[in-house]
């Protein structure tokens, strides 16, 4: 069998055939160039406006980069060539298995973007000896197709997050879908203000915003301020998990200032590992944790009340009716209120001041569930992770659209990853 054979089955050309294939022989690693010529009678296409136009000329002999093949580097070898279009004038030919100026194929570009949302960035360039920038921009292009493609109909339900991308306050708001069948990444914008989320709106399009009936969001300002302008006809939603992190951030805070105050008195390290053990709830201790817990537990320790104020907070979750969540959600504030502890006394005002919104939650009956906003934030921070090194705000945001956008691909006639 010889090797056109193979590459008609997994990549044809209507208008070109595949010539001679033949070994490289100075080459730093294994490499076979195919040869590619026109079909006798085929016309070149006008790169231009896609119409068939008289040849002009022929350029020089041109190597485009293929998917390689048992560790064989594969390259096809073609020289353009050039029509004289009655409407766009001399212009280079347009060639199916590659655009533009490009070095690397499509269907390779497809391979090494299909890899990427597999290994990070760089693994995918060491495996298969190619550059990051390679890799970069294949992805790069399989977002922009991605995104041009995919169907924006029939969202009904939204939760908007931030991100912290670099230290000293840098964040991105991201936008998901969060639909029963169709969790997706819908949107990324630099910054967490409300221009951040107006341009998010205005990319989503008036008619499609007034069709949202669930927007789920944290308690940050802008925000909510936003989502009341562009989307009031939906309920808004605190979402579960923000509160709980705030929560969470409120006994951070207790347990360090107290930390620092039992220090300062002289008194042994009480505290010192005892962060996770404070924040994790108490099935998901390991058993060093527990004992430490339970040593804790013997103090009137301020850290340790706020945890229990936290847990006693997890009742709220487990209502039906939003008056009998209402009444559990003021009591828990009164008592609160009353502990003296001012990081949790603050949580407490939070919720209080964002009551109906809060209760929210209970008026979306189960629509969103409880983990969902989480489970994505999670993985949005593991997609960041994978593109380390490169840490601009492009790259991080095509890494999220290629990992979390379920974005659609077009359809080949072989599969190559
Ligand atoms: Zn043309």
């Amino acid at each position: 069998m010889q090797l056109n054979t193979i590459l008609n089955r997994v990549e044809y050309f209507k208008s070109f055939v595949y010539g001679k294939a033949k070994w490289v022989d100075d080459a730093d690693r294994p490499t076979i160039e195919v040869n590619i010529e026109p079909r006798k009678n085929g016309r070149p296409i006008c790169s231009g406006c896609d119409q068939p136009a008289p040849g002009y000329d022929r350029l020089p002999a041109r190597r485009f980069e293929f998917v390689p093949v048992w560790g064989i580097a594969v390259y096809f070898i073609y020289a353009m060539r050039r029509v004289e279009c009655p409407s766009c004038g001399v212009k280079v030919e347009q060639v199916p298995w590659c655009d533009g100026k490009n070095q690397l194929t499509t269907t390779y570009r497809w391979f090494l973007a299909g890899w990427g949302r597999r290994l990070s960035w760089k693994e995918v360039a060491g495996a298969f000896h190619t550059t990051w920038q390679n890799v970069f921009r294949s992805v790069k292009h399989a977002v922009s197709w991605g995104l041009a493609h995919r169907d924006m109909e029939g969202i009904q339900a939204i939760g908007v997050d931030e991100i912290q991308w670099q230290r000293g306050h840098k964040y991105l708001t991201l936008v998901y879908q969060i639909d029963e069948d169709c969790r997706r990444l819908l949107w990324v914008g630099k910054d967490r203000t409300a221009k951040t989320l107006l341009r998010f709106f205005r990319m989503l399009g008036k008619e499609r915003s007034a069709r949202l009936r669930f927007v789920c969001s944290d308690m940050w300002k802008p925000y909510l301020k936003v989502i009341v302008k562009k989307a009031g006809q939906a309920v808004h939603v605190l979402d579960r998990f923000h509160i709980m992190a705030k929560m969470n951030k409120a006994i951070d805070e207790v347990r360090a200032g107290e930390a620092k105050r039992l220090e300062e008195d002289g008194y042994e390290p009480l505290l010192k590992h005892s962060r996770w053990c404070l924040l994790k709830r108490e099935e998901n201790l390991t058993e060093k944790q527990a004992v430490k817990l339970s040593e804790l537990l013997q103090y009137n320790l301020q850290s340790v009340r706020s945890r229990l104020i936290r847990e006693d907070f997890q009742r709220f979750w487990e209502y039906t009716y939003p008056a009998c969540a209402a009444k559990f959600l003021d009591e828990w504030c009164t008592r609160t209120m009353r502990s003296k502890i001012e990081p949790m006394k603050k949580v407490a005002k939070t919720l209080r001041r964002h009551r109906d919104l809060i209760l929210n939650w209970f008026r979306a009956e189960g629509a969103i569930s409880a983990g969902i906003v989480e489970g994505l934030n999670n993985k949005a921070k593991l997609s960041m992770r994978k593109a380390y090194g490169f840490r601009t705000v492009k790259a991080i945001e095509i890494a999220l659209y290629h990992q979390l956008g379920a974005l659609p691909e077009p359809e080949f006639t072989h599969e190559f990853w």
